[in-house]
């Protein structure tokens, strides 16, 4: 089997010089930058539904969909409809607007284990806010998180494992002093034995943990239910904070995201991407008695300038009334294991050491053998076979984020006949791969 003929990416690679004089290697993200896969980027002109097209005007169906936000596609006519109405009244105000509280209402409604929110404009600021308001509102200072999940570029979570038995992190990042990285510990994913040790250890000054329960940037990591029940008791029984980082996982596995797939009620959650639509929105929403604490209530402080920016809201309420329409996660969770079982059934059949791990809408390309894995520390640190099946794609009209550890997602958008095109020329870039 041979490669496809490589598209003409020129438009982009002249983009992409230009941009290395503007931004800290040509992006303001860094898993943009292509690092992962070996190459340059591709300066993105448009999308629609499931489609994108480059700068050099190539066609690609896009499983990246910004990183999970787009969970009906780019330029849904409903979402559009109500961003550009909204933006019509102007951009923002400073000021409380109608549609805060209707974005609120909508959720609050379905999701029984929070009773308020406040509303971010990004995930990262979520989880920030969420952290200050554990330790606020219990007057403990220790985070604890799990190595392998990403919360966004906070501080006090820019943090690794430390070596040997000590739980205590170090910072995983330049510019994070070591004294906040010792103020979180840091486990290994799923491991029950590890994680009740910890909390007898160290329950006394633990405010919060906080986690992915559907860990997805990072590979797609699922979890014991039994370990995710054990971390409920614990946290019940220590009086600590249980944290649920759904920045992923919410609105895309279930309306309710991870707690309503798991029937797991967290103490507080996070929410980022789906939440706006495709703009910057993020949120954090507990209990009552514990948003009670955030300013101007009580004593927490935290604000935005753009926070609940009203046509931000109008596009995440537009996106999660699609959302909440009857069947459609059992339908999108279908689609995507159609998707994904027609590739694994190759893989199977030829033996090829890899599989694709689904959840709901969320897949990932897992190049472990047939081994089900769980922690961070199983996955292969070889990139080859997802770097060389990335490029090949690419000049065949499929997008893929561009890391090995990043997960795709199908969106309503994506026709059955755009998942059979992508799940063949899948199944050709294996081929050509494992025969080499
Ligand atoms: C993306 C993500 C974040 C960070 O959100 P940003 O909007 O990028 O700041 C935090 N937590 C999880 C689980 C995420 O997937």
């Amino acid at each position: 089997m041979k490669t496809p003929s490589p598209i003409d990416r020129s438009r982009s690679a002249e983009l992409f010089e230009a941009a290395k004089g503007f931004f800290p290697g040509g992006v303001n993200s860094p898993v943009r930058a292509f690092k992962s896969v070996g190459g340059t980027p591709l300066f993105i002109a448009k999308g629609n539904g499931a489609e994108i097209w480059d700068e050099d005007g190539n066609q690609f169906i896009d499983f990246c969909c910004s990183w999970g936000p787009l969970i009906h596609g780019h330029n849904h006519p409903y979402v559009f409809e109500k961003i550009v109405a909204t933006l019509q009244n102007g951009a923002s105000f400073g000021a409380p607007t109608r549609k805060e509280n209707e974005l609120a209402a909508f959720m609050l409604e379905r999701l029984p284990f929070i009773d308020k929110i406040r509303f971010t404009s990004s995930g990262t600021e979520a989880v920030m806010s969420a952290l200050r308001l554990a330790r606020g509102a219990t007057g403990k200072n220790k985070i604890l998180k799990f190595e392998g999940c990403y919360h966004g570029h906070v501080d006090a979570l820019l943090v690794q494992a430390g070596s040997g038995l000590v739980t205590f992190g170090t910072s995983s990042s330049a510019g994070v002093p070591e004294a906040f990285a010792n103020e979180t510990l840091v486990l290994p994913l799923n491991d029950a034995e590890a994680l009740s040790a910890c909390f007898e250890a160290q329950h006394h000054d633990l405010a919060a943990v906080i986690i992915e329960p559907i860990p997805a940037n990072n590979g797609l990591l699922l979890q014991d239910l039994t370990f995710l029940n054990l971390l409920r008791s614990l946290c019940t029984k220590y009086g600590v904070l249980l944290i649920f980082d759904e920045v992923i996982s919410g609105f895309r596995v279930a309306f309710g995201g991870a707690a309503e797939l798991y029937g797991i009620t967290p103490d507080m959650v996070t929410y980022g991407k789906i939440i706006g639509g495709g703009l910057p929105v993020g949120a954090y929403g507990a209990r009552k008695e514990i948003m009670a604490y955030v300013s101007p209530e009580g004593p927490v402080y935290q604000a935005g300038t753009l926070s609940g920016n009203p046509v931000a809201m109008a596009a995440g309420l537009a996106q999660l009334e699609l959302c909440a329409s009857p069947g459609f996660y059992t339908q999108q969770a279908k689609r995507t294991q159609t998707f994904v079982d027609k590739i694994n059934a190759f893989a199977l059949a030829e033996a090829l050491p890899m599989e694709l791990v689904c959840v709901g809408s969320i897949f990932w390309f897992s190049f472990n053998g047939k081994k089900r894995i769980t922690a961070a520390s199983q996955i292969a640190s070889e990139m080859t076979a997802f770097n060389f099946m990335h490029h090949f794609l690419l000049d065949v009209g499929v997008y893929f984020g561009p890391s090995g550890y990043e997960v795709g997602f199908v969106s309503s958008a994506h026709t059955d006949a755009q998942l059979n095109y992508a799940a063949e020329q899948i199944i050709a870039a294996l081929a050509a791969f494992y025969q080499k």
